[in-house]
């Protein structure tokens, strides 16, 4: 009997505890219900047989989508932007983050008026469609 069991990444200790203990009882089941057909009650058999299918047909069913569920959530990162502000003029700069990036980092100069400009914000871009409001002045 081989069982592909494959141990996913990030499943909570707690989750996989409890997974483990319902996979262990499904293939107690299991063997019970073996024991009994051996011994010659098929009634008491079958089951613990359907028992013990049913528990680990669960239990793998729940550690599937646990599994997609981490998958996905990581492939879904969302994006960090850093808002680069020039304090003299305003001028405001937005760009994808870089390794390094920190509040109150000087980056560049300003492109108009050749101050150094200043990280002003750096936040994770949030799947809404939002309204940046125009900067007046
Ligand atoms: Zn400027």
């Amino acid at each position: 009997m081989s069982e592909p069991f494959a141990t996913p990444k990030k499943l909570s200790p707690i989750l996989l505890g409890i997974l483990l203990v319902v996979f262990l009882l499904s293939v107690f089941s299991l063997f019970l219900g073996f024991d009994a057909y051996l011994g010659g009650d098929a009634e008491s058999g079958s089951t613990y047989m359907i028992l013990g299918a049913t528990t680990l047909a669960l239990s793998s069913y729940v550690l599937f989508q646990t599994r997609k569920r981490v998958l996905k959530s990581a492939l879904k990162t969302q994006p960090v932007t850093t808002t680069i502000l020039c304090e003299k003029c305003g001028l405001k700069n937005v760009r994808d983050f870089k390794r390094g990036d920190y509040i109150f980092k000087d980056v560049e100069s300003c492109p108009k008026c050749n101050e150094n400009m200043m990280i002003s914000s750096i936040y994770r871009e949030v799947k809404e469609k939002r309204k940046i409001a125009p900067r007046l002045g």
